[in-house]
């Protein structure tokens, strides 16, 4: 999805909540369109650059607040959580070695729940995590 699309989206969704359309939930926006699964961490670091008087609790909070109006999502995986939009379902990879995280699309990996499993859940998505080396990682490792 283009980029500009994309701000457009999330002003409607902010608004659509009764959220405030900030700076800082644009910007955040914005770094989550450049960086692949970043921790709230590297989004602080990178943000730091263009708002030098920025918190990290700030970061932190905005993050917070975009994940429960459904704009982001979070993954708590390893040591600490990651985010990225939330557009189409997807699967990851996971690499054991560089911490890297990768999307699989939807179609490359099919779950089949059994029918007792099926049963006894109202499913809402249905994700997977690979883990294992990415293509970096396989060779050395
Ligand atoms: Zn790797
Ligand atoms: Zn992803």
């Amino acid at each position: 999805m283009m980029k500009e699309n994309m701000i457009d989206l999330v002003i409607e969704k902010i608004k659509e909540k009764g959220g405030r359309v900030t700076i800082q939930r644009l910007a955040i926006i914005n770094v989550l369109l450049k960086l692949d699964h970043p921790t709230a961490e590297e989004i602080f670091q990178f943000m730091k650059k263009e708002f030098p008087t920025l918190s990290f609790t700030t970061v932190y909070n905005t993050l917070h607040s975009l994940h429960e109006m459904g704009i982001l999502r979070e993954y708590h995986f390893g040591e600490a959580s990651r985010f990225e939009m939330a557009e189409k379902d997807h699967h990851h990879f996971l690499c054991y070695s560089c911490g890297r995280m990768e999307d699989i699309d939807e179609e490359e990996v099919r779950i089949f729940p059994s029918e007792q499993v099926a049963a006894r859940f109202d499913f809402v998505a249905k994700e997977v995590v690979l883990k294992g080396f990415c293509e970096n990682c396989k060779e050395t490792s």
